[in-house]
C-alpha cells in the first residue's frame, strides 16, 4: 500500500495458547528468545507476517511490537467474496497473543494494550475511522477476509465484543485529544507557575531570578 493510505485496522488473535511475544517476534533483548526460530519471518516460519503483535515481553508486561512497516501490505486476513483487506483497500493488521482464554487479568491487560496500540496507529493515520477498526471475523462478514472467528472467540469468553473494544479505543482517543486552553470570552488566558514554596523568602528569591531573566511575575499565597 502506498505510504499513509491504510483504510482501517484488523485485530486478530493467534488461536494458540502462547501469550509470549517471543514466540512471534524476534527481539531477544525485549521479548526473550524462541529456540524454534518460528517467529514471524523466522527461518522456520511460513513468512506470513502481520504488522504488529500484542503479547507479553521478557518482563511479563503486555506490549505491542511493530514488526512490519505500515506502508507494506501484510498477509493477515486472506480474502473473501468481495476481495481482501490485505491490499484493496489495505488495512493495518495485528495479532494478539492468546493464552488459554481463561485468565481474565491477562484478557483485560491484552485488550487495554491493543486499544492503546490502535490509538497510536490512528494518530499516525488520522484518516482511519473508528468504524473501520474491526476484527478478522467482521472483515469476513464484510466479504474481505477468510472465514475466521478471531478475536471474538476470545472476547466472547468474557462476555465482550468488538463494540466494547471500539468503545475502549474511543475513550482513549477522547482522553488523549488535545484540550483547547480555557477561555473567558474570546480572550485566552494562560497561567504559568514556576514553583510552589512554603517559605516566602524562597518564593521572593525565585521571583527575583525570573525578573532578572526578563520575565514578569507575581507571588500569590
Ligand atoms: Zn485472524
Amino acid at each position: 500500500m502506498p505510504s499513509g493510505s491504510p483504510a482501517g485496522i484488523i485485530v486478530h488473535s493467534t488461536a494458540a495458547n502462547n501469550p509470549n511475544l517471543k514466540r512471534y517476534v524476534y527481539a531477544p533483548d525485549l521479548v526473550g528468545v524462541n529456540p524454534n526460530k518460528n517467529w514471524f519471518g523466522g527461518e522456520n516460519s511460513n513468512l506470513v507476517t502481520p504488522h504488529g503483535v500484542v503479547g507479553l515481553d521478557i518482563n511479563g508486561e503486555v506490549r505491542a511490537a511493530q514488526i512490519l512497516p505500515y506502508d507494506i501490505c501484510c498477509w493477515g486476513c486472506g480474502s473473501g467474496t468481495k476481495g481482501s483487506y490485505n491490499f484493496s483497500p489495505a488495512y493495518i493488521q495485528f495479532e494478539m497473543c492468546e493464552d488459554g482464554l481463561n485468565d481474565e487479568n491477562y484478557f483485560n491487560r491484552a485488550f487495554d494494550a491493543a486499544a492503546q496500540y490502535v490509538v497510536e496507529i490512528m494518530k499516525e493515520f488520522p484518516q482511519i475511522k473508528l468504524e473501520n477498526v474491526i476484527s478478522h471475523k467482521e472483515a469476513n462478514a464484510r466479504g474481505y477476509a477468510s472465514a475466521h472467528g478471531d478475536p471474538e472467540n476470545w472476547l466472547s469468553k468474557f462476555g465482550r465484543d468488538m463494540d466494547w473494544f471500539r468503545d475502549k479505543v474511543k475513550k482513549l482517543l477522547e482522553d488523549t485529544a488535545v484540550k483547547p486552553p480555557e477561555t473567558s470570552g474570546n480572550k485566552k488566558f494562560y497561567r504559568v507557575q514556576v514553583g510552589a514554596f512554603n517559605d516566602r523568602k524562597l518564593a521572593e528569591n525565585q521571583l527575583e531570578k525570573l525578573k532578572t531573566a526578563g520575565f514578569d511575575g507575581y507571588i500569590t499565597e
